[in-house]
């Protein structure tokens, strides 16, 4: 796991307004803390750095994980995951 500091956690959750740049649900009054996550993945040589990096709830953190692109369930078609970086 990489270790993102401090200062720029700070900066990626206000950025992102408390809400989760993936389902948009706020964070305030949950119970669990959202996650930072890498838009594109460590293990794919995502950066550490603000351009790469998103609020993630624990929902969405643990289902996207280190992947980029998933298959669609109703067309069986492979489709990238939504970027909020480069995306609204
Ligand atoms: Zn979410």
């Amino acid at each position: 796991m990489t270790t993102v500091p401090a200062s720029l956690r700070r900066f990626v959750i206000q950025r992102a307004s408390d809400r989760c740049e993936y389902c948009g649900i706020s964070q305030l009054g949950q119970v669990a803390t959202f996650h930072i996550d890498h838009v594109i993945p460590t293990v794919a040589d995502g950066e550490t750095a603000e351009r790469n990096l998103a609020l993630a709830c624990v929902s969405c953190s643990l289902r996207k994980g280190a992947r980029q692109r998933v298959e669609a369930p109703e067309t069986g078609e492979v489709v990238t995951i939504f970027n909020p970086r480069q995306q609204t």
